[in-house]
């Protein structure tokens, strides 16, 4: 592995040199949907020789994870260090080499919650993309109310027998692992009898059933346990102590979906891609209202951005991100649909085709669609409203 140094100038040479060496040409242009984007795990099958050889070259030198130790997968960097790796492939306009629920959510509530045996085991695979994982939280009456969830796992000594139903499971067929709320203690109040479990999704007993969307698409499925046997050391935290776990890992998937966020589409600013489509010869966009709000998204996705990079120095000096992920959340979510309702407004009729695909790849349609989950997934919108009056603003609850 390379030796970064501390300096900050050299530090950024060298990720500048390290990338220019390693990064395949044909990866530094954005994903352009799922078939651009590596999920690794044991199934997966490489897009390209380019995307194997980015993630191979990315992973021998921990930049999967560029954050975490470097006994656990990653590269040991610092904020500030990771900070400077983002910006060096912006750059270059290079892709992830790897997305995956273990980076986002899983890995960070190990590193906070695991024992240093389960660091060890589970890390390192994520930070390879050897293994990709689901997350078991949703049940058909348990979403936003998610302490009501039923599903039980029954004590047996060395090990819990799981029975019951998770709902919206994302990529549920495709996972290797899964990592999952269960409820240990029927007896206890609702929150303080759940553990939070991760077990293999080839376990006699789960199967999945893919939901099939109007699109044609199946991002998520049910996922049934029927006596699925999961050893006790595999449970995360403290049994019955599964909420604290669950309500961290909430917080890194909000504060995920929010960091994705960069005021950019596909990596293009919004008003390049606005200009492209309802542009002059000069490139002026013609509608002075469509002007206007063009203007007025990008300006709040710099607010939003310059929010991220705030909280992120908050927690480089030790103070996390914590509720505060529920406004990310929020105001993310209501930026990206407004942004792929101006790219369908800014397409006119072409904006009505199903098939109708911009110059730069991204399809307008099913983007502008798949954008009403984002007040949905990983909390709604009304529930994130909740959060921030209720632990940030100390609103009274009636
Ligand atoms: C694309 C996508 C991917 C997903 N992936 C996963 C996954 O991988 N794993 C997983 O476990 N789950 C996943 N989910 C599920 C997601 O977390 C839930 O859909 C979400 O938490 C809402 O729960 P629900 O669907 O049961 O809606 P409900 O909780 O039934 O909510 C219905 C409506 O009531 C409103 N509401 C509910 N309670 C309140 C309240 N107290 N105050 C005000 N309004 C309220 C909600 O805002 C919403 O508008 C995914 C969802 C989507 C859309």
């Amino acid at each position: 592995m390379t030796e970064f140094a501390d300096d900050p100038q050299t530090f950024r040479a060298q990720i500048r040199a390290w990338l220019e060496r390693h990064c395949p040409p044909e990866m530094r242009s954005p994903a352009h949907g799922e078939d651009d984007i590596c999920w690794g795990g044991r199934r997966w099958t490489f897009r390209s020789d380019a995307q194997r050889q980015w993630l191979n070259a990315a992973a021998a030198e921990g930049l999967t994870v560029p954050g975490w130790p470097r006994a656990y997968g990653g590269a040991g960097m610092s904020s500030a260090q990771v900070q400077v790796f983002d910006d060096e492939m912006e750059r270059i306009g290079a892709r992830s080499p790897l997305e995956s629920f273990g980076i986002w959510m899983l890995g960070p509530a190990l590193l906070k919650f695991g024992t240093d045996e389960q660091k060890r085991r589970y890390l390192p695979p994520i930070a390879r993309g050897e293994i990709r994982w689901c997350q078991g939280y949703s049940e058909p009456d348990a979403g936003s109310d998610l302490v009501a969830l039923r599903t039980r796992a029954e004590d047996r000594g060395d090990r819990y027998v799981v029975n019951g139903q998770k709902i919206w499971t994302s990529y549920a067929d495709q996972a290797d692992w899964i990592f999952c709320l269960v409820r240990t203690d029927a007896t206890a109040p609702k929150h303080r009898g759940l553990s939070f479990v991760v077990f293999d999704m080839h376990t006699p007993g789960v199967t999945t059933r893919p939901i099939k969307l109007i699109s044609g698409k199946s991002p998520f499925c049910e996922t049934f346990f029927e006596n699925v046997e999961v050893p006790k050391a595999n449970l995360i935290g403290a049994e019955n102590g599964g909420w604290t776990v669950a309500k961290y890992l909430l917080t890194q998937e909000r504060e995920m979906i929010a960091g994705r966020a960069r005021g950019l589409h596909d990596g293009r600013p919004l008003w390049q891609v606005v200009q492209e489509l309802a542009g002059d010869a000069k490139g002026r966009i013609v509608d002075p209202i469509l002007r206007d709000r063009v203007a007025r998204a990008e300006i709040d996705a710099l607010a939003l951005t310059a929010t991220i990079e705030r909280y992120v120095e908050d927690a480089a000096h030790g103070h996390e991100i914590g509720d505060r992920s529920s406004i990310l959340k929020y105001c993310n979510a209501e930026l990206n649909q407004r942004r792929q309702t101006l790219i369908l407004e800014a397409s006119g009729a072409d904006g009505l085709r199903w098939d109708f695909v911009r110059s730069d790849g991204g399809e307008v349609a099913p983007a502008w669609l798949r954008a009403k989950a984002n007040s949905i997934e990983g909390g709604t919108a009304e529930v994130m409203l909740n959060i921030v009056a209720k632990r940030l603003l100390d609103l009274p609850a009636e």
